[in-house]
């Protein structure tokens, strides 16, 4: 028996799990939130305190004492550290224990994941501060996009970007590749055709064939594909020339509008789905057309991962709104008959009462809602790179 702990650093935030393994059993869970803040807190198994936390290494050393405190010998029992850590670039393709040489590469994708590999590389060395000796590996959220081949992942501009970097690459990987082992394995089919549905504040599709990412929605960055939270999804560029140059918009601004001040919160109100089903339910005009938008949305990149699978045997959906929305998944699996996708809509509305499985009688394209945990997929990389 030994222990791992999974960390997920943010700008503000460190968010832990302690797993046993490989038994796989949570043993603990937190959050250390608005780090650096006037008001920071610190929550253990949902109980909260308001507390003082500087920085990350301040809220590093408060986790392991509330931790040694509440489980003796932890100290002795963990054996390694994983972490989440957002871009690995075309460097990092699998599960990496990290050394000097990886930190300084995830630095070096700085400038493609300004938001997260900071905040990653933060979580990784107040770890390194007071963990001396634990070994500490990365895994990547774009690494399940390696095998998108190049006709999908390249864009068609200039050869010499794409020498630089310039390609699409994709996230949520560790969820998409959670789920779609999951509706695999309940499939009983190795090679199954699946399209799995991240929905959550941020949200991305992708085409699974026999358990490889063909094709996902998010690109170079996390800003296109599907209409999210605060996010745009995709967008002509025309629109960012029109609005630098026509409009007195600089760069910065376009950035914030289309990253935070777009998706849900600009057509209904609220990036909290919960609101915009309420306005919803109520006709409020602004709402329906932003749900009708959203599941519109869906169902092109469905239909078109459909064509490029050549098939599908599962859709799979997962996340915030994906595990908890029957309207949305209702809204976004509504028409499409003629490819074998018909909603039983009393499972649906109860998913969990069977089994997490709601594809109408005879239907041929199973319909999956799969809680996704991003923290045990890395518990469990984290354990076979170390220990199988
Ligand atoms: P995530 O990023 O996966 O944590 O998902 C967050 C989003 O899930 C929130 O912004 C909510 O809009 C959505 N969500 C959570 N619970 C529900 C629910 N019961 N119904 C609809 N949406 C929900």
């Amino acid at each position: 028996m030994l222990l791992i702990l999974i960390l997920n650093a943010g700008s503000s935030s460190l968010k832990f799990r302690l797993y046993e393994m490989p038994a796989e059993k949570l043993i603990l869970k937190g959050l250390a939130g608005r780090i650096g803040e006037r008001e920071s807190y610190l929550n253990i198994n949902g109980e909260s305190v308001k507390t003082t936390i500087p920085d990350h290494g301040r809220a590093m050393e408060l986790i392991k004492e509330e931790i040694s405190h509440r489980l003796p010998g932890f100290s002795e029992k963990l054996k390694a550290i994983g972490h989440r850590v957002v871009h690995g670039g075309d460097r990092f393709i699998r599960p990496t224990v990290i050394t000097d040489e990886v930190k300084q590469k995830i630095k070096e994708l700085f400038d493609l994941a300004p938001l997260h590999n900071p905040p990653n590389l933060t979580g990784i060395e107040a770890a390194e501060q007071y963990f001396r000796g634990v070994s500490q590996v990365a895994v990547f959220d774009t690494a399940f996009h390696r095998t998108i081949p190049e006709t999908e992942h390249r864009y068609a501009i200039p050869e010499n970007f794409y020498r630089e970097g310039i390609r699409q690459y994709g996230f949520h990987g560790i969820s998409h590749e959670y789920v779609g082992k999951q509706a695999t394995e309940r499939l009983g089919n190795t090679g199954a055709k699946i399209i799995s549905l991240h929905l959550g504040n941020g949200a991305s599709i992708t085409a699974i064939d026999a358990g490889q990412s063909k094709a996902t929605s998010m690109g170079f960055g996390p800003l296109p594909g599907l209409i999210m939270g605060t996010r745009s999804g995709d967008i002509d560029p025309s629109v960012i020339f029109y609005l630098v140059e026509n409009q007195d918009y600089n760069i910065g601004d376009v950035k914030r509008i289309l990253n935070k001040e777009s998706g849900l919160i600009a057509l209904a109100g609220s990036n909290d789905m919960r609101d915009v089903e309420q306005d919803y339910a109520r006709g409020k005009p602004e709402a329906v057309l932003a749900m009708e938008m959203y599941a519109r949305r869906i169902k092109k990149y469905i239909g078109a991962y459909y064509a490029l699978l050549g098939g599908l045997d599962a859709l799979a959906f997962t996340a915030g709104i994906g595990e908890n929305s029957p309207l949305v998944r209702q809204l976004a699996s509504k028409g499409l008959d003629h490819l074998g996708i018909v909603l039983d809509l009393a499972k649906n509305i109860n998913p969990q009462a069977f089994q997490g499985e709601i594809q109408a009688e005879n239907a041929k394209v199973k319909i999956y809602v799969i809680p996704t945990n991003e923290e045990l997929a890395i518990a469990r990389k984290t354990y076979t790179l170390l220990y199988e």
